[in-house]
């Protein structure tokens, strides 16, 4: 479960400048609904409101019905899965970087994530490329190969809500299509929010968001929000 409420939420970094300006949405138990609109626009800041990094000004967001400033921020870390536009990894083997995602799971569970998300080949390698110290397990991780251990990291930790901002964003095209697809895999029948700057990497999403200057200005489907142009 897990169903994400924003009601007429307004929120401002400095009280001199409203950044969302009355925003309401639902994200429904595992459904799929996606922002899109301009950089600046306030999008990424919906994703950091909702992992408490700081409270609304003022309307509130809530979690199946509890708002969230009664719910822990390490709470809602363990609940809330993230693929952002460029993972950061740790500078140890890959499968110690999947198995951050959960550190209970066992070793056959760390390599069925790996093998998910197509990097079972290498998860005794390094990311951060070749140097004396590691010699061959020193492997330079492209853009797409990280943004997949990200999603492995996801699959393994498995939590019932999803972000995923930009997630693809920094890819060339075909790269991007690859990583789109396991995305979906990782979305599948569970809450998900994605953040995205065009309306052609969301297809699939059940309702988008049209975000500009901090309010809601269009909402409906992929074919819906096409009708309308
Ligand atoms: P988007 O994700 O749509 O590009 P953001 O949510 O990142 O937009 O940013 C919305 C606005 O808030 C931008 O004008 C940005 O400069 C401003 N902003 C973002 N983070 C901060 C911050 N920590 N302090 C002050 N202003 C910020
Ligand atoms: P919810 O938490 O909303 O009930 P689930 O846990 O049932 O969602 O998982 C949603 C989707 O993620 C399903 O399609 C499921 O196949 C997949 N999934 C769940 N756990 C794992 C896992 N450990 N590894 C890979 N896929 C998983």
């Amino acid at each position: 479960g897990g169903t994400i409420r924003f009601e007429d939420v307004h929120f401002a970094y400095d009280p001199e400048r409203q950044i969302l300006k009355g925003v309401s949405f639902e994200v429904p138990s595992g459904h799929t609904v996606a922002i899109v609109g301009p950089s600046g626009a306030g999008k990424s800041t919906i994703s950091r409101l909702i992992f408490r990094f700081y409270d609304v000004t003022s309307g509130a967001i809530t979690i199946d019905g509890q708002d969230l400033r009664e719910v822990q921020q390490e709470t809602l870390r363990a609940r809330i899965g993230m693929v952002p536009q460029d993972t950061v990894l740790f500078n140890d083997t890959i499968r110690y970087n999947v198995r951050y995602g959960r550190p209970s799971a066992n070793d056959g569970e760390v390599e069925e994530a790996a093998r998910m998300a197509q990097i079972a080949g290498f998860i005794e390698s390094l990311p951060h490329g070749f140097d004396t110290e590691v010699g061959e397990r020193g492997l330079k991780l492209s853009g797409g190969e990280k943004q997949r251990v990200a999603i492995a990291r996801t699959l393994l930790k498995a939590p019932p809500i999803l972000i995923l901002d930009e997630a693809t964003s920094a890819l060339d095209t075909q790269t991007e299509r690859e990583i789109q697809s396991a995305l979906d895999v990782v979305s599948k029948n569970r809450t998900t929010l994605v953040i995205a700057h065009r309306l052609s990497t969301v297809v699939g999403a059940d309702q988008i968001l049209v975000l500009e200057a901090g309010r809601i200005v269009e909402r409906g489907t992929h074919a819906e929000l096409l009708a309308k142009d």
